[in-house]
């Protein structure tokens, strides 16, 4: 084979296992002409391409020249990205190189054609190691290969939701079993109860960084045990307790395997703190008495907290931890009763069950919530923790959560972005001067960001047709023409797509239905609504949510303006924050930690519409999005309700909508595109996870 054609195969095969190229599009779009049906049957899936693809049939097109160059471009800029030397990181974390930094999630959502994630939490995790690789900082992650992922949710003709699990097919995905120098799988292992379980390892590469992911279909397993790590939060409480035993355990002894000496162990959220027990067995065989090995661990663990609900924290009953921990506590050489000592509030309380949050802060020298308002309720939630200090003097702090900016684009915005900010703009996204030029009309013409906005509102709404078509023939096919003209292309568009807990109201659009009903109907200023989200399959609540919306989207006077896309997932979110005018969030404050859904829409030039929650209260400034009531909330949830619906339909009415129909004689809403250049300008820097890991780094990292 001609050599050059022979390492641009190679190239692809390296590209398709390194997921750096779902944050270029130009990679994107080469895989997508090698195999279009493919690319979209498999959900955008880049291994299953090359493995539909014959070496024939891969030669062939390579040698066609704009194909081929198009490729040895990408490969190039492939190459000088994973050997850039000169970064963020190398400047300003030398000293990181040798000992990088362990970071534990339980979910990765790092791609659509990759399933293992939930939501929120997942999508931070995946977001936060793509920016540690273009920063350059040393990084592995750690987790667990969901074979099942999380569910595929389909609705019913009632609307509630069902779910069905698909096996992931692993030779199909950017995944490659773990092997040591003589080829044979490396495997690590936790004792759960009385048994050994094994676990394989899954490696990815996330540009510059791995990804380890442990598994225990091990044939040697126990049948029940082979099934551990099959879901994403799948299982009971022990099925819980398990996997996370598999994470915090089975990854410190992972890394201890593959010879990697973090210098910081990041647990984000508390389900990998039980990797505070592993990292003291370690120091004990080395001699040390538990209170100096339980320092040492100390010294090295830094903990992300991201529930602000005292009822969202996993809590274990001495009798599971005797389960399934005692034999490992007889090796470690520290009893149950000790390590209970550890993961309650009141160590010497019997009736407290262990908390992994506890465990977590207590194993940790530093601990973070994930906005200013979470960390003031998180100082409250565990001032008990800290008898002797005043609330505000409780050692938590807070880094604001953010959005991998890149990856959460589109092509058209990645072309509008390149049309007016050039080629390296990529490396100034935290960089606040850098955005000051977006609010001139001179530099950026408003016609320009109106023709995007259409664009990217076109796009979602075909797509939202497409999806609806689908969901219409699977339940029997009736009308499926109808949905041709579902939506309209001119009409201002909302957006609302996240998990369906029941905090985050998904309903109060609706909550006054003939408000609501002639808001909708006004023909001069017409308004429509795109839903997506998932109930948790234990949340009935939830689901009773997603069947509300699901009927109010068959109400005669709102059929055609409001859609429910069902199965969200990645992609499904990208065609959203990417085509929505307004991002409507409505969650009862302050139970929405930081939320990070609205920080993708700035980039696509959407604006958000919310409670001031989470990090819209620190991103609202009055002139670049709008407000739902005030920085404060009534304690009363029903009062809550009542105010946040008031507040809601007034800033709809009096603000959101009359600015989106000013137009001039060009027909062009000028002020609404002063918003948006606003948020583009305000929100772009701050709110994205270049800078947040940055402040991870220096502030958290860096003892
Ligand atoms: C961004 C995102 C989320 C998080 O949404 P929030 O509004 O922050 O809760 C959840 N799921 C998917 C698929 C996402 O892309």
């Amino acid at each position: 084979m001609n050599p050059i054609i022979e390492s641009q195969i190679d190239g692809l095969k390296e590209v398709a296992h390194n997921l750096w190229w779902t944050w270029n599009q130009s990679a994107q779009l080469i895989f997508k002409e090698l195999a279009t049906m493919v690319w979209e049957e498999t959900n955008h899936n880049a291994v299953a391409v090359l493995n539909s693809i014959s070496p024939a049939e891969l030669q062939a097109r390579l040698r066609e020249s704009t194909f081929g160059e198009s490729v040895k471009e990408m490969l190039t800029d492939f190459d000088q990205y994973m050997h850039r030397e000169k970064t963020w990181g190398s400047v300003n974390m030398a000293e990181f190189q040798q000992h990088p930094i362990a970071y534990f999630s339980p979910e990765f959502a790092l791609h659509e054609s990759l399933p293992i994630y939930s939501g929120g939490l997942g999508v931070l995790s995946g977001d936060h190691i793509k920016s540690a690789s273009d920063l350059g900082i040393p990084m592995v992650g750690i987790g667990l290969f969901y074979r099942q992922g999380y569910f595929h949710q389909t609705l019913a003709v009632d609307g509630w939701q069902h779910e069905t699990y698909v096996t992931n097919d692993p030779h199909n995905l950017p995944i490659t079993l773990l092997r040591d120098k003589a080829g044979k799988p490396v495997v690590t292992f936790v004792e759960i109860g009385h048994s050994i379980v094994k676990l394989y390892v899954w490696k990815l590469n996330i540009g510059r960084i791995k990804l380890y992911l442990l598994d225990s279909n091990h044939p040697d397993n126990e049948e029940h045990y082979r099934e551990l790590t099959a879901r994403t939060y799948g299982g009971d409480i022990t099925t819980r307790i398990c996997q996370e035993i598999a994470m915090g355990i089975g990854g410190v002894r992972l890394l201890n395997t593959i010879g990697v000496e973090p210098s910081v162990y990041h647990m984000n959220e508390g389900h990998s703190a039980f990797l505070g027990l592993e990292l003291a067995r370690e120091k004990l065989l080395e001699g040390k008495t538990i209170e100096e090995a339980f320092a040492w661990v100390k010294e090295h663990c830094v903990f992300t907290t991201h529930t602000p609900v005292p009822a969202g924290h996993d809590r274990f009953t001495k009798d599971l931890m005797l389960f399934t921990l005692s034999n490992y506590s007889a090796t470690l050489g520290i009893s149950i009763d000790k390590i209970m000592e550890y993961g309650r509030v009141n160590p010497y309380d019997d009736k407290e069950t262990f908390c992994m949050t506890v465990f977590a802060l207590k194993m940790s020298r530093s601990t973070n919530a994930v906005s200013a308002l979470h960390g003031d309720v998180t100082r409250k939630m565990w001032q008990g923790l800290f008898p002797d200090k005043p609330v505000e003097q409780v050692p938590i702090t807070h880094i604001t959560n953010g959005v991998h900016i890149l990856g959460w684009m589109n092509s058209p915005t990645r072309k509008f972005w390149h049309k007016f900010l050039g080629e390296d703009w990529e490396y100034h996204i935290m960089q606040g001067d850098f955005w000051h030029k977006v609010s001139d009309p001179n530099f950026i013409p408003d016609e320009e960001i109106w023709a995007l906005r259409y664009n990217l509102r076109r796009l979602l709404i075909e797509f939202t047709r497409m999806r609806l078509k689908e969901q219409q023939r699977r339940a029997g096919g009736n009308g499926v023409k109808l949905f041709d003209t579902f939506l309209s292309p001119d009409a201002l568009t909302i957006g609302f797509s996240r998990r369906f807990a029941t905090y985050k109201r998904a309903p109060l659009i609706f909550a006054n239905i003939e408000k609501s009903l002639s808001m909708f109907n006004n023909e001069d200023r017409p308004l429509q609504i795109i839903f997506a989200g998932k109930a948790h399959p234990k949340d009935d609540n939830g689901k009773a949510l997603i069947k509300r919306v699901v009927e109010l989207s068959k109400h005669p006077q709102l059929f055609g303006k409001v859609a429910f896309i069902e199965n969200y997932d990645i992609n499904v979110a990208r065609f959203l924050i990417s085509g929505c005018d307004i991002w409507l969030n409505t969650p009862r404050r302050p139970l929405e930690a930081s939320g990070t859904s609205g920080q993708k829409i700035a980039i696509h030039g959407g604006l958000n519409l919310g409670i001031l929650d989470g990090w819209w209260r620190e991103g609202y400034d009055s002139t670049n999005g709008f407000a739902i009531g005030k920085d404060e909330h009534p304690d009363n949830e029903k009062e809550q309700d009542r105010v946040d619906e008031e507040n809601l339909y007034s800033v709809l009415l009096n603000e959101v909508i009359p600015t989106f129909y000013n137009r001039d004689a060009a027909n062009i809403p000028r002020l609404w595109i002063m918003k948006i250049r606003k948020a583009m300008q305000t929100l772009i820097p701050k709110f994205n996870t270049d800078r947040m890991v940055a402040d991870y780094a220096t502030r958290i990292y860096k003892k």
